[in-house]
């Protein structure tokens, strides 16, 4: 059973034919059947024409594209069309763009121009969604609804009256009284003492420092507001049609919402992912939020999302070198992805994304980038039999939004230098390159099927996660900086690793942050040396609890610096190489030998290898079985050429 009702792997991309006349909509559906196109996302931005005056409704030229795509047995992702509010929307309705931080309210031009807690939006919003479903819940063509788009990239919180009310409500149901929210916020410190609801504000531009604990709580309401933004227009959806699977394209690894809970609140995930051709290592980073995408419902997922070529907004674009649009493709599938769909169809001739790379380049079908589209549309055919398949991972890696958020609080922490995205691609990284699959899972989940849990931060971290942690059976590793504060950004009592203390043997005296460029030499129990940079802990080990590395020179001199009490192993510090602790870990967990730039996936019975270097790689097959890309059988050795992939049947296995 794939994600919709479409049959294999999804292929397709955004569909934008109202930015065409319809002489080319013909060639469009044409070329898309011709490149094996499934499915295409329509109407992610035609507010404006679909609803050109307020209630007055242009259906016609939608009936008419999903007429065509539905004659070439394409499917429709269909938007509802709320990612950009038109010129009379926001012209009858100034209120409804958001205000920055500063106090400005932004002006139409753009995308995403609106306030996430404006009713008035809401309702147009809603208005909206109900007559596209009721207009197209019966559409043959109708696989998937598509709500907003990207929610949060440019609109993540803002600053206007109607939501500083909004936000006024969230504190109020969350804390109940004013006293609760003072204790919560811990606003004796600096004289913040509220006395009504009535005085609290979202936090603007202040003096100085924000208090940290409002800061939090902001991040928390700004991810429910959009979100209850994105239920409301789902609900409306739902209610005309039930069976209908619901979507709303992620952002990979975004600050900005908690995605564990978005997920929830969805049926299927789907991501837009954009690594950069021009960063050697940006194949590593990219597989940690595939695997993010694949463990927010532990089941496939859809990359809805990603340029065929070179995008069109950061300072310089690389373009993508000849290979590399069918490699990174087939990493998402490897990574559980049953579908590959990209920004755009055709290329735009104007508007900001008129340099972004599309299926169907300026060039026409004449160019390199549409050998690419007919390429990959191939290979995806004969992976059909991937679709559905599940990836099964030993080692569990835990982060959780509330915690990214409190760390990352600026201008009140010990030291800016721990971000949590690197401190998750530190431990990804030397796994990835060992071939072990990796689940993520949010901090307090049921951690028991795992041989490995690590946690690279969780600097809030509460008695029930504490006690998730404990349960876990396997080998548990935390990093530094964790078990610091409780849900409210207080400090634990006695200290890092409060709720943690127990359950890791060990007290953390001091944070001993360490200047850029500078190391702290460690020395492992058997006798390697290594160094810690940017983070150190003074630690006091409890009795029977060992010391599997100390500090050497420097202030800590023979403190502990990595200690163990019995499955758990705990970091006082970020060492530069992690290879001793993995190599500890890890011991038994099943690898897969490969050199250095090939990705070694496994899943279900199939063996993705996929090599992101440019040189021609051999790789010792640990399974036999057949390649599907070029239905060979493949045993003993395999020779990937540069950029190649082999997608392996395993022989035997069911
Ligand atoms: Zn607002």
């Amino acid at each position: 059973m794939g994600l919709t009702r479409v049959p294999g792997l999804l292929y397709g991309g955004d569909y934008n034919p109202e930015q065409w006349p319809e002489e080319v909509w013909a060639e469009d559906v044409r070329l898309m059947a011709e490149a094996g196109v499934t499915m295409v996302t329509v109407a992610v931005f035609a507010w404006s024409r679909l609803e050109p005056e307020p209630g007055a409704y242009d259906f016609g030229w939608l009936d008419r594209v999903l007429g065509l795509l539905h004659e070439h047995g394409i499917a429709a992702d269909l938007a509802t069309a709320t990612a950009t509010p038109p010129p009379w929307l926001v012209r009858r309705h100034p209120e409804v763009m958001p205000v920055d931080a500063a106090g400005t309210r932004l002006e139409f031009g753009s995308r995403q121009g609106y306030c996430p807690s404006s009713p008035v939006f809401r309702e147009h919003a809603v208005r909206l969604a109900t007559a596209m479903a009721t207009r197209y819940g019966d559409h043959p063509a109708l696989a998937l609804w598509h709500v907003g788009n990207e929610y949060a990239d440019h609109t993540l919180e803002c600053f206007c009256p109607e939501s500083a009310r909004h936000f006024r409500a969230w504190l109020q149901a969350r804390y109940g009284t004013v006293g609760g929210l003072n204790a919560a916020w811990g606003t004796s410190c600096w004289g913040q003492h509220y006395t009504g609801f009535d005085q609290v504000e979202p936090p603007r531009r202040a003096p100085g420092p924000v208090n940290p604990a409002q800061l939090l709580d902001w991040r928390r309401f700004c991810s429910d507001a959009l979100l209850e933004l994105f239920t409301a227009e789902r609900d409306a959806l739902r209610a005309v049609t039930p069976d209908v699977p619901v979507t709303t394209n992620f952002m990979s690894i975004l600050h900005g919402l908690d995605y564990w809970a978005w997920a929830e609140a969805e049926d299927l995930v789907s991501d837009d992912a954009y690594p950069d051709p021009a960063d050697p290592s940006s194949h590593m980073a990219v597989a940690l939020s595939y695997d993010l995408m694949r463990s927010l419902k532990r089941r496939p997922w859809l990359l809805m999302e990603s340029a065929p070529s070179a995008v069109s907004w950061r300072e310089v674009n690389a373009p993508k070198p000849p290979g590399v649009m069918r490699l990174h493709s087939l990493q998402a599938v490897a990574h559980g992805a049953d579908g590959v769909m990209f920004f755009q169809w055709r290329q735009a001739r104007y508007g900001p994304e008129k340099f972004h790379s599309a299926l169907v380049p300026h060039g026409g079908t004449a160019t390199r980038g549409w050998r690419d589209t007919l390429r990959l549309g191939a290979d995806l055919r004969r992976l059909a039999e991937v679709a559905g398949g599940h990836t099964s991972a030993d080692v569990a890696l835990v982060f959780g939004w509330d915690s990214w958020w409190g760390l990352e609080a600026p201008e009140s922490m010990p030291s800016d230098r721990l971000r949590l995205k690197d401190l998750l691609l530190s431990w990804y990284a030397p796994l990835h390159a060992r071939g072990i699959a990796v689940d993520l899972a949010p901090p307090g989940a049921d951690l028991s099927g795992y041989r490995v849990v690590i946690v690279p931060n969780l600097y809030l971290c509460t008695a029930e996660q504490a006690e998730a942690l404990a349960a876990v059976t396997g080998e548990l590793v935390v990093g530094p900086f964790s078990g610091v504060v409780d849900e409210a950004d207080q400090v634990h009592d006695g200290g890092a690793p409060g709720p943690l203390r127990d359950l890791l043997g060990v007290a953390v005296e001091e944070f001993w942050p360490l200047p850029d460029g500078l190391t702290q030499p460690l020395r492992h129990a058997g006798g390697g040396a290594g160094a810690a940079r940017t983070w150190a802990e003074w630690l006091r080990p409890d009795q029977g609890t060992a010391v599997l590395a100390r500090f050497e020179g420097g202030d800590l001199d023979g403190l502990p610096a990595i200690t163990r009490k019995g499955n758990a192993t705990y970091l006082g510090c970020l060492p530069a190489d992690l290879t001793p602790v993995l190599d500890r870990v890890l011991a038994g967990v099943p690898a897969i030998a490969v050199p250095a730039g090939v990705e070694a996936v496994r899943r279900g019975r199939h063996l993705f290898l996929l090599n992101h270097t440019t040189d021609e790689q051999r790789i010792t097959l640990p399974y036999p079985g057949r390649d599907l890309l070029t239905d060979t059988d493949l045993r003993g050795d395999a020779v990937l050429a540069p950029r190649d992939a082999v997608v392996l049947r395993i022989e035997g296995d069911t």
